[in-house]
C-alpha cells in the first residue's frame, strides 16, 4: 500500500484541477485519456498491467498501476475526490462491475462506464452508474451509416435523429438556402457550411453554396441520409 501514498498525493492534486480519472487503459481508455490530455484536461490513468502503465508514462498527467477492484487502493488514489471518472474496463465484466460499485460507494459525482453488451450495460445502470456507453456498438452503427451512404461523417444524436457532413448537392449551387427551401423539400436543416474560406460558418437564409462546399445537415436519420446521397 505504501507505494500508493506518493501517487495518492499526486492524484489528490490532479483531482483538484479540472480533471478526469480513467480506469482501464485498453484501446478505448487510452484513446479517451490521450484525447482528454490533448484538449487540456488533466488525466489520472489507472491500469493493472505494468506494460500498459509504462507505455503511458509521461503521456498522461499521472499513470498508476493498481487493481481498481480494491476499495483501499481507490481511496489511496483519492478517486472519491474526482468529479468525473471513466470506467473503461470492458471484457473483464467482473472487474468492471466491482469497480463501478466501489466508485458509487465513494460518491463520485459523475461516473461514465463502458459496457461490452446490453446485459453488462443493464447491470451498470441498475447499480446507478450515471452514463453507460457502448463504444463498439455505437461505432459499428456509425460506420454502417457511413458505408451505406455518401456522407463524409455521421453522428446519430439520438434514436432516429442525426447530423451528417456531406458535400453541397448540385441543386443548391449558386442559390441562397432560402431559395433552395431545403427544409421544406428535403425535411432537413443545413446548420453550417465550409466554403472557399475553409472555415466553418453558420448557415443563414442568404448563404449561397458552391461546388465543393461542405455542409452540416441536421434532421431525421432517413432524411439526412437521403440528402447526403444527392449529387
Ligand atoms: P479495449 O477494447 O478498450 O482494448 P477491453 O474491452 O478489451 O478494452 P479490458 O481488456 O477488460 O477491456 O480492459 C481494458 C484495460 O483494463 C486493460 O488494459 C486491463 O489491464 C485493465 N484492467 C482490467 N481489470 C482491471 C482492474 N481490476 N484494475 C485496473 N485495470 C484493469
Amino acid at each position: 500500500m505504501t507505494r500508493f501514498l506518493s501517487f495518492g498525493q499526486d492524484a489528490r492534486r490532479i483531482a483538484e484541477a479540472d480533471s478526469v480519472a480513467v480506469i482501464g487503459l485498453g484501446r478505448f481508455g487510452t484513446s479517451l485519456a490521450v484525447e482528454l490530455m490533448g484538449s487540456g484536461t488533466e488525466v489520472l490513468g489507472i491500469d493493472a498491467d505494468e506494460d500498459v502503465v509504462q507505455s503511458l508514462n509521461g503521456v498522461l498527467t499521472q499513470v498508476v498501476r493498481a487493481d481498481s477492484t480494491r476499495l483501499e487502493v481507490l481511496q489511496q488514489l483519492a478517486i472519491g475526490e474526482f468529479d468525473r471518472v471513466v470506467l473503461a474496463i470492458g471484457s473483464d465484466i467482473t472487474a468492471s462491475i466491482l469497480t463501478a460499485s466501489l466508485l458509487l460507494q465513494l460518491d463520485v459525482p459523475v461516473i461514465w462506464a463502458k459496457a461490452v453488451d446490453e446485459r453488462h450495460g443493464a447491470v451498470l445502470e441498475q447499480l446507478g452508474v450515471h452514463k453507460v456507453i457502448y463504444p463498439e456498438k455505437d461505432m459499428g452503427r456509425r460506420v454502417a451509416h457511413l458505408v451505406r451512404g455518401a456522407a463524409a461523417d455521421y453522428l446519430e444524436i439520438d434514436e432516429g435523429y442525426a447530423i451528417v457532413k456531406s458535400f453541397a448537392p448540385q441543386l443548391l449551387h449558386g442559390i441562397t438556402l432560402a431559395e433552395g427551401a431545403v427544409r421544406h423539400t428535403h425535411g432537413v436543416t443545413i446548420a453550417a457550411y465550409r466554403g472557399a474560406k475553409r472555415s466553418w460558418e453558420n448557415a443563414e437564409a442568404d448563404t449561397v453554396l458552391h461546388e465543393g462546399d461542405l455542409v452540416l445537415v441536421v434532421g431525421p436519420t432517413t432524411d439526412v441520409e437521403r440528402f447526403a446521397q444527392l449529387r
